[in-house]
């Protein structure tokens, strides 16, 4: 392979006319694109272990936010840095995630060598609050803000923190891409569905409007505003059905699943081969350390096929990896530049030991542990010995 100008410019044999002149002898690794996590909050890393596995979701979402309360922002940045770290060290190149303090974002990326599609968080939920006016405020920051690397999208967070109004709005930012969380707890489901239980209980002394909660899917504000098209990506869908999957797929919206994150909440099994039968691109995700049970956890896309693969017997190894690769730039507009080794794409290049593991070339991939050996964006060394190089 050889580089320029931070780019992929030829892939080839060792004699295909390749200059030796200025070469980089890696060993005996697998060569691989760099991983592109498409779900992850990096702000939370430093909660890990702070909130016990709990049976309710609300109850979740109350001990959440009763922590973010006490972070003051010196404390988030350390936190958004810890987890930008083990990403690097697993091997991560690309990430979407879920941003919090606009004010410290941009110092944060110029802190880290990652390629991260930044979705700026909105939860605006009380019927006196104007959509208009937030996203006005957010179209400024994002013209003055531009990110070194990677690109700005938008995150209205939840169809439970957000009213219809907002995610009219929000579809009118047709080019960005955009991250919802979706149909993630029971009683979500529930809220939606029925009008009732604690989550419905929790927004409504919120103060939320509850009047589109009865008899509809947790997904249905989002397909009337039209958002649910190729710029979307829905965030764990654990509790949608076959109707909503349709919908999923007849926009081309695109479905990130956090394997270790829904385990941690005890979630009904996901559907993932219904999914996939629909043509969905799916793709993994981390979600964050506070929804991970392991006490030595880090964020690991390594970890989480691994365990998505257990859960899955029948998806491949190769459609496995295609999910924190390809799948996974393709959700967050980036299939041009990453989530493959091709020529004019970018140099995000990891390298792996290779494994004693039967089998082929993806199921080595899908079985390692551990650090990655070397990790190179943008032509750059960025993790490994030959960082210094
Ligand atoms: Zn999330």
């Amino acid at each position: 392979m050889r580089l320029q100008g931070g780019h992929i410019s030829q892939i080839g044999t060792w004699n295909d006319g390749l200059d030796q002149a200025e070469v980089d002898d890696l060993g005996e690794v697998i060569l691989m694109p760099g991983l592109v996590n498409a779900h992850c909050h990096l702000d939370y890393t430093d909660f890990f272990g702070a909130i016990p596995s709990t049976a309710s979701f609300t109850d979740w979402i109350r001990a959440m936010v009763d922590l973010k309360a006490d972070v003051d922002d010196a404390a988030h940045q350390r936190s958004w840095l810890h987890g930008a770290q083990q990403c690097l060290r697993h091997g991560m190149t690309t990430l979407g995630n879920i941003e919090t303090r606009l004010d410290v974002l941009p110092s944060l990326w110029e802190q880290t060598p990652l390629r991260v599609v930044s979705f700026l968080e909105i939860i605006l939920l009380k019927p006196e609050s104007d959509p208009a006016e937030e996203l006005g405020k957010l179209q400024a920051w994002m013209q003055a803000n531009i990110p070194p690397r990677g690109c700005v999208g938008l995150s209205p967070h939840a169809p439970y923190t957000t009213k219809f109004e907002l995610l009219e709005g929000c579809a009118e930012f047709i080019d960005l891409p955009m991250a919802m969380h979706v149909g993630e707890s029971a009683e979500e489901n529930q809220m939606f569905r029925e009008g009732a239980g604690a989550m419905f209980d929790l927004l409504s002394q919120a103060g939320r409007d509850m009047n589109d909660c009865a008899d509809q899917s947790p997904i249905a504000n989002a397909q009337r505003a039209g958002l649910l098209g190729e710029r979307f990506v829905l965030v764990h869908g654990n509790y949608l059905d076959d109707a909503d999957r349709e919908r999923v797929a007849e926009g081309a919206a695109h479905w990130v699943h956090c394997p270790r994150s829904h385990e941690y909440f005890g979630h009904q099994v996901f559907a993932a081969e219904a999914v996939l039968e629909k043509g969905i691109n799916l793709c993994l995700g981390t979600d964050s350390l506070a929804t991970v049970r392991d006490a030595s956890a880090e964020l690991d896309l390594f970890e989480e096929m691994r365990l998505f693969i257990q859960n899955h017997p029948r998806v491949t190894a190769e459609a496995c990896v295609n999910m924190v690769t390809q799948n996974a730039a393709l959700a967050l507009g980036l299939q041009q530049h990453v989530g493959s080794l091709e020529r004019g794409k970018s140099a995000d290049l990891i390298a792996l030991p290779c494994s004693e593991v039967d089998g082929g070339v993806a199921e080595q991939i899908v079985a390692h542990e551990g650090e990655v050996d070397s990790v190179m964006i943008g032509g750059k060394w960025v993790v490994g010995e030959r960082k210094a190089a």
